[in-house]
């Protein structure tokens, strides 16, 4: 069965990266990340599939099709943060082997080749820099900019892809043509409490959200609490306070297009009882999938701070310190997601990433989805991490009748139904 499948060889890969200490250390480029992609590399093999590895060390394992097609690609990372946890892109990878699986017994063949791609460095943690297996393959970084990376031992990225028998000169080689792969899906666990929260098994990724971050300054004038009467007071912090409570509003009012904003930080000067704030700093964090959505927050906060400048006599001047931009997911592989769920009586529960994966990059050149799975807790990068086995067994379910429906499947001798 799918669930005592899927746990053996959940408990093989998570037996590579173990220490004394609790959680898995599977660094990027490292001998423990070569080796859990190793193992992997015999599962697909066992499934029958081709391996190779690209420049930049991503396993690409692939199961051929009945025409020369691009490519249905599942993908997702094996390598951890450190004291990570068993399910952040392993449950990713193997749910794409359990599909592979699957269509082997069942004797299905698909019209387009099928792919499992292992991508490496997906964690931050060594490089301070993530995803860059993806980012290569999707032909995203520079060389000068991987060149500049170090870790905290001060090893350069070059010296670590050397060391791990990759030549750095050739890495962008990875990348790979348009024309090679039709769409990427990945299978990720949600890493926030809002499937467990619902009782969902799985969650259909609208879009990777990206953050607008802004400082505020807000200059009025300090003077004597107990000497300065109302009415010619320029408090800076009542004036923030207005701004803070706005921009909520105004998130609030976005709602159902999961944009959120967030003041984390606050500065009150000079800080004592006595004396009216005449100067308040803090900084506004401003997020969605939905970059119209996240630019009417942004505009009415605009519009606020002149209304509240010339109110309360403040001066008011912020910076736009972040502005990344959110990545949409394909609407054609989200619809494929939704029809599988409906097929499997499961309600589509359509959610934004708030987190960043491969896939967002792999987004950008191919159409591309993501499906959540829940996380206990909304618990991971933590040894803790869990996510039930059957929950993921839903989300096989799902990832097997897309990659059905997207290589258009044919049993033997349906193949030219398929095709004509
Ligand atoms: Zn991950």
């Amino acid at each position: 069965m799918s669930l005592e499948r899927i746990e053996q060889w959940l408990s093989q890969l998570n037996q590579v990266g173990q220490s004394s200490s609790p959680g898995i250390y599977r660094l990027a480029y490292t001998e423990e990340e070569q080796k859990v992609m190793d193992l992997f590399r015999r599962l697909c093999e066992q499934e029958n599939m081709n391996v190779r590895e690209d420049a930049a060390g991503n396993l690409i394992a692939r199961r051929e099709g009945t025409a020369p097609l691009p490519a249905v690609v599942i993908g997702s990372h094996l390598d951890t943060v450190y004291a990570g946890g068993r399910y952040d892109g392993t449950i990713g990878v193997l749910a794409g082997l359990e599909v592979i699986h699957r269509l082997n017994k069942q004797n299905v063949h698909t019209k387009h080749p099928l792919e499992i791609i292992v991508f490496r460095a997906e964690e931050s943690s060594r490089f301070g820099m993530a995803t860059i297996g993806s980012k290569l393959m999707s032909g995203q970084i520079s060389p000068d900019r991987l060149a500049s990376l170090k870790d905290k031992d001060g090893v350069t990225f070059p010296e670590a892809v050397e060391r791990a028998g990759y030549s750095f000169k050739q890495i962008t080689n990875a990348e790979r043509p348009e024309t090679d792969i039709k769409t990427f899906m990945e299978v990720h666990i949600e890493q926030g409490p809002l499937l467990e929260q619902k009782h969902l098994p799985l969650g259909i990724a609208t879009g990777i959200a990206a953050p607008q971050r802004l400082r505020v300054n807000v200059e009025g004038k300090a003077s004597h609490s107990g000497t300065t009467h109302m009415d010619i007071r320029k408090d800076a912090l009542t004036g923030a306070s207005e701004l803070i409570l706005g921009i909520e509003e105004s998130a609030v009012q976005e709602q159902e297009n999961h944009t959120v904003a967030t003041v984390g930080r606050i500065e009150s000067l000079p800080g004592a009882m006595n004396v009216i704030p005449g100067h308040c700093q803090f900084d506004v964090d401003i997020r969605s999938t939905d970059s119209t959505s996240r630019t009417r927050v942004y505009k009415q906060f605009t519009k606020l701070v002149k209304e509240v400048e010339e109110q309360r006599g403040l001066t008011i001047q912020f910076d736009i310190i972040t502005d990344e931009t959110p990545v949409p997911l394909h609407a054609s592989i989200k619809e494929c997601f939704s029809n599988a769920c409906k097929h499997l009586n499961l309600t589509p529960f359509f959610m934004p990433s708030g987190a960043g994966h491969d896939v967002m990059n792999m987004a950008k050149k191919w159409p591309a989805g993501l499906l959540f799975v829940p996380s206990a807790n909304g618990l991971s990068h933590h040894p803790d991490e869990f996510t039930a086995i059957t929950d993921m067994v839903a989300g096989v379910n799902v990832l097997e009748k897309s990659v059905r429906s997207l290589a258009s499947e044919g049993h033997e001798g349906a193949i030219e139904e398929v095709e004509s």
